[in-house]
């Protein structure tokens, strides 16, 4: 952007198709990607520094944000997707498919990054919260190497309030208050009560956050894909903001932005591309 790049593909990021930010698959450690997790013994465990509590089952705990609110159903979907029979019925190249389309909004991400209306864009990190009893269903040890205590992702209290205390790390950028905490879980546990989450429509909330020790465990949304970058051309020349390619300059992969490819096969073949046609430019 420095050298006048414009930016493309931005609504790419949190659209309601396919794994780009995801709910996360396991908490208490940074790196909480849902299909991999990283055990002792793996060369590279030194930089996950912990494998994470896997979630069998979201009805055990709560998901609150920065300043200890929930935002959304636990239990829904790892991601916004537009998954295999997604539109059914489905016929190749007919415009008839619209009629099969069901409007189902599940935007987790969008929830969890809405920020906390003080004028910064995001919302910080979320913390799973649950007690004691929760552990013993989800048979977790919550103890180091499988959470990362040591680094602030995971902290345990004898109380909410010493709990949100007791939150401090470096993304944590405006403390949690002990009451509004108490005020989350004590309003959950009434929606157990009544068999009905009146807030974010959870189906049938099924267990009180009640035993100490209660636990905070990072859960913050996990990066899977930036499809959002760089705008550029067929050719992976990087674009100006008046649609002009910037000579000398290509872009493939994560910091390219739009072409609805993801992953390796989006690497690989950019790479190629852009590859192909530095190397005319250079003979020519
Ligand atoms: C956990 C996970 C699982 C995934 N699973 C799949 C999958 O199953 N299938 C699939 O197709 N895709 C998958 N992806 C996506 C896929 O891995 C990426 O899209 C792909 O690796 C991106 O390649 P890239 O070369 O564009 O970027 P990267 O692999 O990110 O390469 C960028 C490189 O640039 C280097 N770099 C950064 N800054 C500088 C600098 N200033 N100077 C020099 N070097 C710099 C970085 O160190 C890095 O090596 C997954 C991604 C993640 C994170």
């Amino acid at each position: 952007m420095a050298v006048g790049a414009s930016l493309w593909g931005l609504a790419n990021q949190s659209g309601e198709f396919g794994p780009v930010i995801t709910k996360p698959g396991s908490v208490g450690s940074q790196y909480g990607y849902v299909n991999l997790r990283w055990m002792p013994g793996s060369p590279v465990f030194d930089k996950a520094k912990a494998t994470g509590l896997h979630v069998s089952d979201w009805q055990n705990l709560i998901l609150v944000n920065m300043v200890g609110r929930r935002f959304y159903d636990e239990t829904a979907r790892q991601y916004s997707s537009n998954d295999y029979k997604d539109v059914d019925p489905y016929t190749q190249g007919s415009w008839r498919n619209v009629y099969s389309v069901k409007f189902n909004p599940r935007n987790f991400i969008n929830a969890a990054l809405s920020g906390i209306d003080d004028g910064h864009n995001g919302g910080g990190p979320i913390w799973a919260i649950f007690d004691a009893d929760a552990v013993a269903r989800e048979k977790w040890d919550p103890r180091a190497p499988n959470v990362d205590g040591a680094n602030g992702f995971f902290f345990q209290a004898d109380s909410l309030a010493e709990l949100a205390r007791a939150i401090k790390m470096k993304y944590q950028r405006v403390a949690m208050s002990p009451e509004a905490l108490e005020a989350t879980v004590a309003r959950f546990n009434g929606f157990v009560d009544a068999g009905k989450d009146a807030d974010f429509d959870r189906p049938k909330p099924l267990y009180k956050i009640a035993k100490a020790p209660f636990y905070a465990a990072w859960a913050t949304p996990v990066l899977h894909d930036t499809r959002s970058g760089v705008r550029i051309n067929a050719k992976c020349q990087v674009m100006d903001m008046h649609g002009e390619t910037i000579p000398g300059l290509y872009s493939c992969g994560e910091t390219a932005g739009g072409f609805s490819e993801h992953g390796l096969a989006r690497a690989t073949t950019q790479g190629r591309i852009a590859g192909m046609n530095a190397a005319a430019e250079q003979r020519a």
